[in-house]
């Protein structure tokens, strides 16, 4: 085999041996297919070509000192599948068969889960498209739901270091009661050219802020926000963000470190207020934020005056961790151990 340098892996695609595939037709799901193949042969006219009939999942297998490997959340990421299903019209596939194709597609793929002391995981990335054939908009008739693996590198290759955001208020990354709280490719088309812009001005991602007032903090482009202050663990309550059970970890987490968790609309110039900020989600756990930049108001909110992240989030971010690769113990059963 191929040898892969665990220790230089970034957030990419490389290719692994096996996939796993589910087809809905005649009105019902499939048994789980074996593919080696990296291509989907489909209809010119399916509906996720042309209408966006697109949902996908994003979660993670760590591999633990005792060599075992965990999947983060396994559940949590099967019942999110679900509701992106109902929000768009496609055919929900069921919790059990959800886990099966992930925990297959994992163990297919064992020789590619990164060895414990890289700091590095397997990346799992489910999806559902819709593969009828349509010209006029509805629904397909036809689905597939595909699961594929592949190594990603520790999210934080200098360090667990903060990092700038910023708010472009020209921007909407969802409608505010549009599919922001579902997990659907369309959201990301919509917010490619507003996160180019914010990479062009140095800054790591796009703080959005509700489209309707532009006056509450929503999330960023693919990962959710929090904030610190004192004891309290605040995190935007909005109809338009997607609910990142990373976010639902760290709350617990929280809440198990005498936090008070608070998940209410902040206004945008409440930032002031706070000590520490943060992006969370699967890719990078925490990522802290140095600070926001309001690039139209010209103000500027800073988190950390020295380049280093904030106590509060360093706890989380180790305790998830820990939980994750299986050195912290499972209190919830959050862990599926193969
Ligand atoms: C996937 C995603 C997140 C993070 O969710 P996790 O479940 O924590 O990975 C946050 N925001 C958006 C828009 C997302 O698509």
């Amino acid at each position: 085999m191929e040898t892969i340098n665990w220790s230089d892996l970034s957030f990419s695609y490389i290719p692994t041996d096996y996939n796993v595939r589910c087809y809905w037709r005649n009105g019902e799901w499939g048994e789980l297919e074996v593919s080696s193949s990296e291509y989907i042969p489909m209809h010119m006219a399916a509906t996720c070509l042309h209408y966006g009939q697109e949902a996908f999942e994003g979660l993670k297998a760590f591999k633990g000192k005792d060599g075992k490997i965990r999947i983060f959340r396994l559940d949590e990421n099967a019942k999110r599948l679900q509701s992106s299903c109902d929000s768009i019209l496609m055919q929900r596939l069921p919790v059990e068969k959800f886990k099966e194709a992930v925990i297959k597609a994992v163990k297919l793929n064992e020789r590619f889960v990164p060895p414990y002391e890289s700091g590095a995981s397997l990346y799992i990335r489910p999806l559902l498209v819709g593969t009828g054939a349509r010209v006029g908009v509805n629904p397909a008739d036809e689905y597939l739901f595909l699961v594929f693996v592949t190594p990603v590198g520790p999210y934080f290759k200098t360090g667990f270091k903060p990092t700038d955001v910023c708010i472009l208020r020209e921007f909407d990354r969802a409608a505010p009661q549009g599919t922001g709280n579902v997990k659907v490719g369309g959201n990301y088309a919509a917010s490619l050219r507003s996160g180019a812009i914010a990479h062009e001005k140095g800054y790591t991602a796009v703080l959005f802020l509700d489209s309707k007032e532009k006056k509450y903090l929503d999330e960023c482009g693919p990962a959710n926000f929090f904030l610190i202050k004192g004891n309290q663990y605040v995190t935007p309550a909005s109809n338009s963000i997607l609910p990142s059970i990373t976010n639902k970890s760290l709350m617990q987490i929280a809440e198990d470190m005498g936090m008070e968790v608070v998940r209410r609309r902040i206004e945008v110039d409440e930032l002031a207020h706070f000590e520490e900020a943060g992006e969370c989600g699967t890719a990078a756990v925490i990522s802290p934020v140095g600070k926001v930049d309001d690039i139209d108001t010209g103000k500027s909110y800073v988190f950390s005056k020295d380049g280093q992240p904030g106590k509060v989030c360093e706890q989380l971010y180790k305790t998830l961790r820990g939980i994750q690769y299986g050195d912290i113990e499972d209190k919830y059963g959050w862990v599926t151990v193969l």
